[in-house]
């Protein structure tokens, strides 16, 4: 028998070795990574094991071959030497009191210089008689070719990390360095165990990609590109795969559920069109109809409705809330902003003829309900229009998020309308349903235009209806980049504008100057695996970034003091933003200085110029919704586009110079600038790297293929257990945002 000390130790290694075998341990667990770095790598998203070893590298540094000092003898190449330190030291540049640490290496052949900045503790870490790997770029001084600032590397029985080949480069945060991340991978990936692969063996073969513990050496450590390359295309298969089979099965499980069916009424329909002071379009025709069919049906529909900014989304969706709401069922119409819920909410007023449909506004600030109670006079509260709502008197609720909050009940809930919000779908409709009863309708709506391969991998079945076609008689609005050299004629432009009567928008990104201190960035930008830089270089500062609150002194005081100028952001209250809204909407007020809370959907038909200042801050796609807010009455429109960025971005914004189609710039977008840029997108939780394929029509052709022959072959998926379990963790995360 064991002694109960050796068999309590015993179980304590075997705990220890199972811990780390495991892909769900706790990054905590791993040595090397202490409580000050736990919650940094957790910025990252990285919480345990698995998460670190799919946190891959964005980019490689090529070194190439190791070479001979001696041949170190070209200004600005890349190269990667062994050596010795023969001689190391900290020096002080006295200008910038920076310090410099130098150190001499020497091979068999000769000794060259390296140097570094502001990492004195080198000193110590690389004493003489180190062997060391060196990988940096070459540089020339007085004293002869030296490297600056190289990547380094002890050698020792480790393969190298590092330096002398390709060195991954990973997404970066504050205290968490690629060099850290290097380490902790490598580490990992020796001590973890065999790894049961997701991907079924004959989809592995099929496409001839490696095996998952292959694919994770070489997409971290890749000793080729040739290496490297399957390696990328397996992940960002196996992403999407799991997309597709996703949105396969909650399409599946949604046809399961009953919806309330909503018989065609021709008669109603008909009435409610010839009142329009508008023919409408043929895609609003074809869209009415998809939307009509799909409300036949005993199961629930999931439709979005993509259209071009203008292009006449809210009629199609007010046909289908009023056939709904002709038989009783309930309506909620759910916007993004308050002042769209309320411009919504006056076009309904003016748009309905049947007097027996109720409708009410509700949202964070306001209720209001139409018909109006004119005999009690009762002051519509909140309160009060939730309750209404709850006893089914409201038949079509417009509103903010307000209306999906846990204190909204409704009666009898027939559809689901979600404005400029494609991110909603499944998820956010479960929270509406809080009875047994019938499942609602889902119809969203976007004017973000997404393009075909966005829209399959995200989105799955879903099914689309597109209004490309603008109504008639729209005008082109006349869009260009402006250089900072033409601001002044820029600004004398407006002035004219509004001289003849019309009035302006100028967006901002944001909405005030940071502190002087401040080390404060832009968010980081996910999936910009085509930009060149390390993400710590392309990340901007915020000082250079146009302000709300700056724009608006400069503007009312400096440039335009005998304008009228209001200012309008997303920290004001409600009230007052509504206050400034109409008021500009009442021509009050000549300019607007402006976030993107304008962005959606705002109609001021006699706004003829839209300048947008830092557009390169913005997408394609949002700087071409920003520029559908004007050009909506009968004046021609202008669209100013102000850089400071004359190179990459400036190219880019050029773009909308020349197209004035919401799914052609889409397109360009996404070639330009990667998928992560699109509304919704990043909120998909598609991995950066699957995102970066999303331009590969090919690989999601392939991925809808078997992920369609897969849930035939076997709709539980019990024979693939891992590719399962995969699966729910996935479903477990979108499910907690
Ligand atoms: P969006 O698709 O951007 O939400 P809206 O639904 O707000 O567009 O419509 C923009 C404007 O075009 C509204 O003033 C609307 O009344 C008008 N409109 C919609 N359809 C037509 C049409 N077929 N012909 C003319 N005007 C239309
Ligand atoms: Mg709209």
């Amino acid at each position: 028998m064991k002694s109960r000390p050796l068999a309590a130790f015993q179980l304590k290694i075997k705990m220890i070795l199972k811990g780390m075998l495991s892909l769900d341990t706790p990054i905590e667990k791993l040595a090397f990574v202490g409580p000050r770095n736990a919650p940094r790598l957790k910025k990252l998203g990285i919480k345990n094991i698995r998460h670190l070893l799919w946190h891959f590298p964005f980019r490689y540094e090529d070194f190439g071959q190791t070479v001979k000092i001696v041949d170190v003898r070209q200004k600005g190449e890349m190269v990667s030497i062994t050596g010795t330190v023969t001689d190391i030291k900290n020096t002080t540049a006295w200008k910038r009191r920076m310090a410099i640490t130098d150190a001499i290496i020497e091979d068999e052949t000769d000794t060259i210089h390296a140097v570094w900045f502001n990492q004195p503790y080198l000193e110590k870490t690389l004493s003489p008689g180190t062997r060391v790997s060196l990988s940096g770029k070459v540089a020339l001084d007085k004293r002869g070719f030296y490297l600056s600032n190289p990547l380094y590397e002890k050698i020792g029985e480790d393969e190298l990390a590092h330096t002398g080949r390709l060195v991954p480069i990973f997404p970066e945060t504050e205290g968490i360095s690629s060099k850290y991340l290097r380490l902790l991978v490598r580490r990992t990936l020796k001590q973890i165990g065999p790894l049961a692969d997701p991907l079924p063996k004959k989809i592995i073969k099929k496409y001839g990609f490696p095996e998952l513990r292959t694919a994770l050496d070489a997409i971290h450590f890749p000793k080729s590109w040739p290496e490297m390359d399957p390696a990328r295309q397996r992940f960002a298969f196996e992403e999407i795969l799991l997309f597709q089979l996703r949105a396969l099965r909650d399409r599946r499980q949604l046809q399961s559920l009953k919806a309330p069916k909503i018989e065609f009424n021709k008669d109603l329909v008909s009435d409610f069109v010839r009142r329009l002071q508008f023919e409408l379009t043929n895609d609003q025709r074809l869209a009415t109809y998809e939307i009509l069919k799909d409300l036949e049906k005993n199961y629930p529909m999931n439709r979005l409705l993509n259209g071009d900014v203008g292009s006449g989304k809210t009629v199609v969706a007010l046909i289908a809330a009023v056939e709904v709401a002709a038989v009783d069922y309930q309506v909620v119409f759910m916007a993004p902003t308050e002042i769209l819920a309320k411009q919504h909410f006056d076009t309904i007023r003016k748009c309905l003829s049947n007097k027996s449909i109720r409708v009410g506004l509700l949202t964070g600030s306001d209720a209001r309900q139409y018909p109006s109670d004119e005999i009690t006079k009762e002051k519509i509260t909140k309160k009060l229009m939730r309750q209404k709502i709850a006893r089914g008197e409201i038949d079509i609720i417009i509103g903010t998020h307000a209306v999906i909050q846990k204190d909204v009940t409704f009666k009898h809930l027939g559809l689901v309308i979600i404005d400029e919000q494609h991110r909603f779908g499944v998820e956010q409709r479960m929270k509406l349903i809080k009875s047994q009863g019938p499942v609602p309708h889902l119809l969203s709506m976007t004017a973000t235009p997404i393009p075909r391969t966005l829209a399959l991998t995200i989105y799955g079945d879903l099914d689309v209806s597109l209004l490309k076609e603008k109504p008639k008689g729209r005008q082109e609005i006349v869009t260009r980049v402006i250089p900072h050299t033409k601001r002044e004629a820029a600004y004398k432009f407006v002035g004219e504008q509004v001289r003849a009567g019309r009035q302006v928008f100028v967006i901002c990104p944001r909405i005030a100057a940071p502190a002087p201190e401040g080390g404060e960035h832009l968010p980081k930008r996910a999936g910009n695996f085509n930009t060149d830089k390390p993400l710590s270089q392309s990340r901007l500062i915020w000082s250079e970034v146009k302000a709300v609150t700056d724009e608006f002194e400069k503007l009312s005081k400096k440039i335009f003091p005998q304008l009228r100028v209001a200012m309008l952001h997303g920290k004001m209250k409600p009230k007052e933003k509504d206050k400034v809204m109409s008021d500009f909407k009442n021509k009050h007020y000549d300019l607007i200085v402006s976030t993107s809370v304008i962005e959606v959907g705002v109609d001021v038909p006699n706004a003829s110029v839209m300048m947008i200042e830092s557009a390169e801050r913005f997408g394609l796609a949002q700087l071409h919704q920003f520029r559908g807010r004007v050009g909506r009455g009968e004046h021609q429109s202008y669209c100013l586009l102000f850089t400071t960025d004359s190179g990459r971005a400036s190219y880019r914004l050029r773009a909308l110079e020349k197209i004035n189609n919401g799914f052609e710039l889409a397109e360009t977008d996404l070639k330009i600038r990667g998928p992560g840029e699109f509304t919704g997108i990043k909120q998909s939780g598609l991995p950066d790297l699957a995102m970066a394929s999303l331009s590969d029509l090919e690989l999601i052709k392939k991925a809808r293929l078997e992920a369609k022959l897969l849930l035939k072959e076997d709709p539980t998926l019990k024979k693939y257990p891992t590719l399962l379990a995969r699966l729910s963790q996935m479903q477990r995360l979108v499910h907690f945002e």
